[in-house]
């Protein structure tokens, strides 16, 4: 068996050129497990070769549209492709659910005509199954040999917001959402094979964001990510939801030098869109 691990975007609500929104897409065997489905996200999948009506399932961390903006495109792609079940769409309870839950919404009367149309049968509306986030990680979602387990983590003011733990019988995939370094973050990463964690340096933001401090107090620190992974054993790190994104002065040597300095010894992957890792 293997576990595979893609990074579907390694984007933020910012644009970029040819860097797509938040995403990262779990295989195990025939299970495959979306994690946020930022704006290109089926553009990735597709640029993967993967076939979408091979989702298990999308999970949620937050309802910040960067993390969600491609779902409707996401859903409606799969159902055109042949996707007729209602894929299970698990997220924190709150404003993810709803907007999970309403998604497709305006797009009714569109999906109703091809229906009429083409005789499509089934649904494109998600099976959505929420979860009351706690402090200490806890199941969530389990399929197979595959458990998920998920944890509440800080990025207030955006409550709720999750990371996830994905454990697989090849190993634990943890993935942090958008969070500062919390408790539960580590409980969420402990041991883990590969630790996708967005990361943010104060250094080069200015020129990109309206209020720097404020966005640096709701996200990752870099130096403070690298210090979290050596403590809680994480083998490989990934590095996405890059801020400042990688370009003009911004490269990915100066993200690894900050998880360096944190203290991490293990694997660094800076990521781009597509960056895979194989448990
Ligand atoms: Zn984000
Ligand atoms: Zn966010």
């Amino acid at each position: 068996m293997t576990t595979t691990v893609t990074i579907t975007g390694t984007g933020t609500p910012i644009m970029h050129p040819g860097v797509a929104g938040p995403g990262v897409l779990v295989v195990s065997d025939d299970v495959a497990i979306q994690v946020d489905v930022g704006r290109g996200t089926t553009m990735r999948l597709s640029d993967l070769g993967f076939p979408l009506t091979d989702l298990t399932a999308v999970l949620v961390t937050h309802h910040h549209s960067d993390h969600l903006v491609g779902l409707a495109d996401l859903l409606m792609s799969r159902w055109l492709e042949g996707g007729t079940d209602p894929l299970p769409v698990v997220a924190p309870l709150g404003e993810a659910t709803r907007i999970a839950e309403r998604v497709l919404d305006l797009w009714e009367g569109e999906i109703e005509m091809r229906r009429t149309h083409t005789g499509r049968r089934g649904t494109a509306s998600p099976n959505v199954r929420s979860f009351d986030p706690q402090s200490t990680p806890s199941e969530v979602f389990r399929v197979g040999q595959v458990r998920v387990l998920a944890g509440a983590v800080d990025h207030a003011p955006v409550t709720p917001a999750v990371g996830y733990r994905i454990e697989t019988p090849d190993g634990v995939v943890a993935i942090s959402g958008d969070t500062t370094i919390c408790p539960s973050l580590g409980h969420l990463a402990r041991g883990a094979d590969v630790f996708v964690c967005e990361a943010f340096r104060r250094e080069g933001t200015t020129d990109l964001l309206s209020d720097p401090d404020a966005i640096a107090a709701y996200h990752a620190n870099s130096v403070a990510v690298g210090r979290l992974a050596g403590e809680v054993g994480v083998k490989t790190l990934m590095l996405t939801h890059l801020i400042p994104p990688i370009g003009g002065s911004s490269d990915k040597g100066l993200f690894e030098a900050d998880v360096r300095a944190g203290g991490f010894s293990g694997q660094v992957v800076v990521a781009d869109d597509l960056a895979q890792q194989i448990l």
